[in-house]
């Protein structure tokens, strides 16, 4: 079992992912980016050709493919059967279709099985997502909840798509994020909720610096 845990969970382009990867680094702790693993298993599912409303073949997938998760340069690389993923996690696409892994309960408990394995190995982890604080590691030393509003979070997705050299529609992906929160906050099993006990951080105004030393400044006041 892990000596730290702490939980990052908030919507898309809250800047979980970054503020994750920079909490980590700046206090030696592996980091888990959960929203990868969904992913990975709607690449594996797209790639299979599987009919992804279809649970039952969906449950038989993830029980046979063998998904690795690793931290390499800071980064979370993403592999099945031996095949690197790692770019193909971010297509649109897979965006589009990540909700019907993430809507089905069955296939979220394996996936938080997944997630809490991934943990076990290390000393100290930060990890990232949804459900973290609330249904993966509910006894987590430290949880926090950042939002921001939606055009602040719209504008930090448009950059890592135009970063990639993709084209973006404002308006449509506005539109997009926000159906992707609508399914994530009303799903019964493991909805995109602040735990009780998580510290809520609107990051609208704060850098990715700043979002991360509220989170130290929290954390050194109580170790
Ligand atoms: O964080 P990211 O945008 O990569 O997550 C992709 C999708 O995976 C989310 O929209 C959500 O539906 C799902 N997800 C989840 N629970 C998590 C992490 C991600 O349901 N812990």
């Amino acid at each position: 079992m892990p000596k730290l845990i702490i939980t990052i969970d908030g919507p898309a382009g809250s800047g979980k992912s970054t503020t994750a990867r920079l909490l980590a680094e700046k206090i030696g702790a592996a980091f888990l980016d959960t929203g990868a693993m969904y992913r990975a298993v709607t690449v594996a599912a797209m790639r299979s050709q599987l009919d992804l409303g279809n649970v039952e073949t969906v449950e038989k997938l993830i029980d046979s493919a063998d998904f690795k998760f690793e931290i390499t340069n800071n980064q979370m690389a993403v592999k099945i059967n031996n095949k690197d993923i790692t770019e193909q996690i971010r297509d649109p696409k897979v965006t589009e279709n990540v909700r019907f892994i993430a809507s089905q309960p069955s296939l979220r408990s394996r996936l938080v099985k997944m997630q809490q394995n991934f943990a076990q190995k290390y000393q100290k982890i930060v990890t990232e997502g949804r459900d973290q604080g609330t249904v993966v590691f509910p006894d987590a030393d430290y949880k926090f909840f950042l939002t921001a509003d939606s055009a602040r979070r719209t504008k930090r997705r448009a950059e890592e798509l135009t970063e990639k050299g993709l084209k973006v529609d404002l308006t449509k992906l506005r539109k997009e994020i926000e159906i992707r929160d609508a399914a994530d906050k009303n799903r019964n099993t493991g909805p995109l909720v602040p735990a009780k006990d998580a510290v809520i951080i609107d990051n609208t105004n704060l850098t990715l610096e700043q979002t991360v030393n509220e989170i130290l400044k929290i954390i050194n006041k109580n170790s």
